[in-house]
């Protein structure tokens, strides 16, 4: 017997890479997923006359569309030089360095990714010409005139729950054809190999419905909110006393550090964090308890309680999560270990 494994990786586009796959047969029964090549000249990883480029597995789940038997593989991309040398493209590396570095501190991520569903070049459920009501009934909606795609957002939720990944919840968004699923809270590692493999489902279950899910930061200029991934974070110390919340907070405004971060969040900064649509500029940094205007949140609850986790409402949807929680982890990590 054979089964599939479809094997996923994230190419070397710029400014925004795209996720690519392709399927491998195996025997069934295989546990460790064997390397693998494929063309990095049709993926702007590798030049035409020296093109291969290495495949390393590092995550695999059951595959919830195909179901049986067959698997995800999501991968790494190493160069060809036999020592699997990361990459250039290949964030993730850098990553688990960092995690390693700072794993005492037990650092937990929870990733709230926002994304719009479009066919035929406009938002799904927006009129032909013109646009819908303004915003206001649709974010948390029910009805057909407040809500377009939720079929297929719950045949994708569904789909993460029998690929095992750690989803933690969905909503509808403010924005008409606006949603957000939540993956966390997890290790750094996980919650973006978790969320890079829920981003191919929703393409991928989305395709079956002619309809492409966009991450673009902000999909219709004007007064439509645009598409974050709001990242919660918490360590050990903070889950424990505010004294480290607050030192959390402080770490990400230090001098240099909201430029750093800003570079790292995704494309389309300056479109989204206008300041408005409950942002905080991106060339300024605050923070706030239960403050949606602030480049980083405290919510409530954790206030009340004097422990928790923060907000870092500014990534942008399209962001790399490998990079996101690289940055945070180093930058709050390294203050809470001083
Ligand atoms: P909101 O929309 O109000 O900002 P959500 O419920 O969408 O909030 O997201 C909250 C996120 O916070 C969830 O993804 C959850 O996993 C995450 N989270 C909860 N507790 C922690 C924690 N201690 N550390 C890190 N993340 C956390
Ligand atoms: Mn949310
Ligand atoms: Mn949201
Ligand atoms: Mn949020």
């Amino acid at each position: 017997m054979a089964i599939r494994a479809e094997y996923i990786w994230i190419d070397g586009t710029q400014p925004l890479p795209y996720v690519r796959s392709k399927t491998k047969i195996l025997e069934s029964g295989t546990t460790e997923f064997p390397i693998w090549g494929f063309d990095g000249s049709s993926t702007n990883q590798a030049p035409g006359d020296n093109s291969d480029c290495v495949l390393n597995p590092v995550f695999s789940c059951p595959d919830p569309i195909r179901g049986g038997d067959d698997v995800l593989v999501l991968c790494e991309v190493c160069l060809p030089d036999g020592d699997m040398t990361p990459h250039p493209s290949n964030s993730r590396a850098a990553l688990v360095e960092t995690y390693k570095k700072y794993a005492d501190q037990e650092p937990i991520f929870g990733i709230e990714q926002e994304y719009t569903f479009f066919k035929e070049n406009r938002p799904l459920g927006w009129p032909i010409e013109g646009y819908p009501a303004p915003q206001g009934p649709y974010y948390c909606g029910v009805g057909a005139i407040e809500i377009a795609g939720r079929d297929i957002v719950e045949d994708h939720t569904q789909a993460c729950i029998d690929a095992g990944l750690e989803i933690s919840g969905t909503n509808a968004e403010v924005m008409l054809g606006q949603w957000e699923f939540q993956i966390g809270p997890v290790d750094p590692v996980a919650v973006s190999d978790h969320l890079w493999v829920a981003r191919y489902l929703l393409y991928r279950i989305a395709e079956n419905y002619r309809v492409d899910a966009s991450i673009a930061a902000k999909p219709i200029k004007g007064d439509w909110n645009g598409a974050g991934a709001h990242t919660n974070f918490s360590t050990n110390a903070m889950r424990e006393n505010y004294d480290a919340v607050i030192t959390a907070c402080e770490s990400l405004g230090a001098e240099g550090k909201p430029e750093e971060h800003i570079k790292g969040y995704g494309l389309g900064s300056e479109e989204r964090l206008t300041g408005l649509h409950e942002t905080q500029r991106y060339d300024q940094f605050s923070y706030g308890v239960s403050d949606r205007g602030a480049s980083v949140r405290i919510p409530w609850q954790v206030h009340l309680d004097g422990k928790g986790y923060i907000e870092d409402r500014r990534p942008n949807a399209n962001m790399d999560p490998y990079v996101v929680t690289r940055l945070i982890t180093n930058t709050c990590c390294e203050a809470l270990a001083g």
